[in-house]
């Protein structure tokens, strides 16, 4: 798929044929076999693999994810993904991912501590601040990231908090880093709202996924005054056609969990919070939400994918016939990587903003890449998702020309 889109965007991105065929194959990847001693004493072997897509614009930027379904295919996918958001959003990174196949639940604390730590010394030839600096993914957290900073740096002899991103504040993570995807996927939505000729405050909104992404930008909507219709997490969705309340609801998901049991609103399934009438439908839970089945019925008059993946090809196709932009991925929930890369400048420098500065600086950002991907669109009457990745083909094929290759 990943493949697929970029041969997609090709012949709008007006860049050479070495161009094309370079960044067509990723330029490292890696495979170490990770052994963990249980906490039974037993050892077992586990895959973790790393790769690297492109160093073009400077050190590779990626995720790392625990997953039984890791494998060198989905890394080498998910790599090019990030380096056409990190291009698209101008961050002088390109785009790595990697992880461990094994399923995190069967784990105890102590043996993940220990699983990333081999992991984390298994890389250290791979991985540097000038390098390639991992982040959090799928199942990996602060804490994962606080133990891979804390192993480089015991390896290499001195503290080393720009290896990584998404650590916790104390040992040099940045203030708004938790909020920065959903902040920035509301920053967009508004961005597209304006393009289209109305105002995202006073609109009525949906917003699937209430976790880190999801939760974060329904109160960003809520604070804008937009009115959040309809919310759904993993235990189903609500409806209130007045507008929900988002800090009654998040206090509500603090103390049980999840939204089932909450008395206000109608319980809806996930399904149909999809298909209800709104302005702006943002999908922020995961992928193959939209799809050939049920876009014919979906009633928003635009979609804003906070989520990664959550519209397949057939949905797309759907959206296009029927008028309804939808904001992609790629631009719409590029916030984090964003605040990643402040992250590891205030590291660098060892010198700290405050969360004006930290916001300011991602809405520039988000605003001005969004811009780009619209004019590319209207100059070219494409998608915006190929739009985005044209936009970011153009940045990397640009400096690659200019680079040339070695020797
Ligand atoms: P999360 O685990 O914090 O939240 C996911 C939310 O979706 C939860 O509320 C969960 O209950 C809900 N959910 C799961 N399945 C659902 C379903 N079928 N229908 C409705 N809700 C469902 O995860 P997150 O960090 O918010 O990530 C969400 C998506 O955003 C993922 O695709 C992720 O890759 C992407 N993303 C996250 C970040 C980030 O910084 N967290 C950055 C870029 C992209």
């Amino acid at each position: 798929m990943a493949r697929a889109q970029f041969e997609q965007a090709l012949p709008h991105a007006d860049v050479s044929q070495m161009v094309a065929e370079r960044l067509n194959f990723p330029e490292r990847a890696v495979i170490v076999a990770v052994p963990l001693r249980r906490d039974d004493g037993t050892i077992q072997i586990f895959a973790g693999y790393r790769v690297q897509h492109s160093t073009v614009l400077g050190p590779t930027k990626g995720g790392i994810r625990y997953d039984a379904g890791v494998s060198l295919g989905e890394c080498a996918a998910l790599a090019s993904w990030m380096t056409w958001k990190c291009a698209l959003l101008r961050l002088p990174y390109g785009g790595s991912k990697g992880g461990i196949r094994c399923d995190p639940r069967a784990l105890s604390p102590r043996e993940l501590e220990r699983l990333t730590r081999r992991f984390t010394s298994e890389l250290v030839r791979e991985i540097g601040p000038q390098t390639d600096i991992p982040a959090p993914d799928m199942a990996t957290n602060e804490q994962t990231m606080a133990w891979m900073m804390d192993t480089y740096s015991m390896l290499v002899g001195h503290a080393v908090p720009e290896v990584v991103t998404g650590k916790p504040i104390s040992i040099g993570g940045s203030i708004f880093r938790r909020e920065a995807t959903g902040a920035g996927v509301v920053m967009t939505a508004e961005r597209a709202c304006h393009r289209l000729g109305f105002e995202l405050a006073e609109r009525r909104c949906i917003v699937q996924g209430f976790g880190n992404v999801g939760g974060v930008a329904a109160s960003e909507l809520h604070d804008k005054g937009a009115t959040v219709i309809a919310i759904s997490d993993i235990s189903g969705g609500l409806h209130a056609p007045d507008g929900l309340d988002i800090p009654d609801l998040h206090a509500y998901v603090v103390e049980h969990g999840s939204l089932a049991g909450y008395e206000h609103g109608e319980r809806m399934t996930n399904e149909e919070i999809l298909e209800l009438p709104c302005d702006v439908l943002f999908v922020a839970a995961r992928e193959d939400q939209l799809t050939g089945e049920n876009a014919g019925r979906v009633q928003a008059k635009l979609i804003v994918e906070g989520a990664n993946g959550p519209t397949t090809i057939e949905a797309d196709a759907i959206f296009a016939e029927r008028g309804i932009p939808v904001v992609p991925d790629i631009l719409a929930n590029a916030g984090g990587v964003t605040v990643s890369y402040f992250e590891w400048v205030q590291d660098l420098g060892r010198l700290f903003w405050d969360r004006d500065e930290i916001r300011g600086r991602l809405a520039d950002k988000m605003i001005d890449a969004s811009d780009r991907v619209w004019s590319v669109s209207e100059e070219k009457g494409i998608s915006l998702r190929l739009s985005a990745l044209v936009a970011a083909i153009r940045e990397v094929g640009g400096a690659l020309e200019t680079r040339g290759i070695y020797p």
